[in-house]
C-alpha cells in the first residue's frame, strides 16, 4: 500500500520517498505552442498563410495530448504492477477547495495556480492519472483509494500536529512540534497514505478528515488542536520488487526530455 502526493516540481512523490519526475518535454512544446499562436494572430485571418499557421497548432495540441497520454499509460502501469492499493488525493475536493481555503491553500497548488498553461495541461494529467490507476489496479485485484486533501501538506507525520509553520518552504517540512523533518512531498504522501489506512478501518469521520472542518480549520491550524485525534504512523516499508523498467531507474536520470518517466529516490 502506497500514498502518492501530485505535484508541479515533482509529477508525483510516493510514500516511500520515490518520485515521478514532470514530463520536460511539456515545457518545449508550450513554448514552441505560444510561438505558434503568436505566429498566426500576425496573420490575417482566414488567409493561406493563417490556415497553414493554424493547422501547426492544431497538430501540436494533438502531439501534446498524445505525449501526456504516453506519459500517463507508462507511469500507471509501473505503478500498479508494484502495489495492490493506492492513496491519492480527491481531485474533485482539492478543485472545490482551492477558493474557499484562500490562504490556507496548501502552497504547493498555489504554485500550480501561478504557473497557467502548465497547470492546464498537468491538472488534465492528474485527471488521467487517476483513472489509468484505478482501471488498471482493478484488472490486478486491487483498488484505488481516494482521500480528501485537507491537512496533507501541514500535518507532521511523526507526531500529528497540524500546523502551516510546519511548511518552512516549498520543498522542506520541519515540524514545529517535535522536530520531524523531511521533504515536504514526502510528508504529503504519507499523510495521504495514513488517511487511506484510516479509511480502510472505517476510523475516518463523515467527511474522512481528522475532525476539524472549514471554521474550525482555523482554530486547527493555529492551535494544533487536531493533534489529539491523530496517532503517529510510520511510512510503509518498501514492499514488492522495483523490476519494471520505468520503476527501477534510480541511478538512471532524468535530464534531456526522455519519454520514459523515471522514479528517483529521494534526496
Ligand atoms: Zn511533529
Amino acid at each position: 500500500m502506497i500514498g502518492i502526493d501530485k505535484g508541479i516540481t515533482r509529477f508525483a512523490t510516493l510514500s516511500d520517498g520515490r518520485f515521478i519526475a514532470p514530463l520536460n518535454r511539456f515545457k518545449k512544446h508550450e513554448v514552441r505552442l505560444a510561438r505558434y499562436q503568436r505566429a498566426m494572430s500576425r496573420k490575417q485571418k482566414f488567409s493561406k498563410n493563417w490556415i497553414k499557421a493554424k493547422a501547426k497548432i492544431t497538430a501540436l495540441h494533438s502531439r501534446i495530448g498524445n505525449v501526456r497520454q504516453d506519459f500517463m499509460h507508462k507511469t500507471t502501469t509501473a505503478l500498479s504492477k508494484n502495489h495492490a492499493m493506492i492513496v491519492v488525493e480527491d481531485l474533485k475536493v482539492t478543485n472545490m477547495s482551492a477558493s474557499a481555503k484562500g490562504t490556507l491553500a496548501e502552497p504547493s497548488r498555489k504554485v500550480a495556480q501561478k504557473s497557467g498553461l502548465n497547470k492546464a495541461v498537468l491538472d488534465q494529467g492528474w485527471g488521467m492519472f487517476d483513472e489509468f490507476l484505478d482501471y488498471k489496479l482493478q484488472w490486478n485485484g486491487g483498488e484505488l483509494l481516494e482521500v480528501p486533501p485537507h491537512h496533507t501538506s501541514q500535518t507532521s507525520p511523526a507526531c500529528g500536529h497540524v500546523s502551516a509553520d510546519n511548511r518552512q518552504t516549498q520543498a522542506k517540512f520541519e515540524c514545529v512540534e517535535c522536530g520531524y523533518s523531511n521533504n515536504a512531498d514526502v510528508v504529503g504522501a504519507i499523510n495521504v497514505l495514513n488517511k487511506g489506512r484510516k479509511k480502510l478501518e472505517g476510523q475516518d469521520t463523515v467527511d474522512g478528515s481528522t475532525g476539524c472542518e472549514s471554521i474550525a480549520q482555523l482554530v486547527c491550524v493555529s492551535t494544533g488542536g487536531c493533534s489529539a485525534t491523530k496517532k503517529p504512523r510510520r511510512a510503509a516499508p518498501v514492499r514488492g520488487r522495483v523490476n519494471d523498467a520505468v520503476m527501477s531507474s534510480a541511478t538512471e536520470t532524468r535530464r534531456g526530455g526522455k519519454s520514459k518517466p523515471s522514479l528517483t529516490a529521494s534526496p
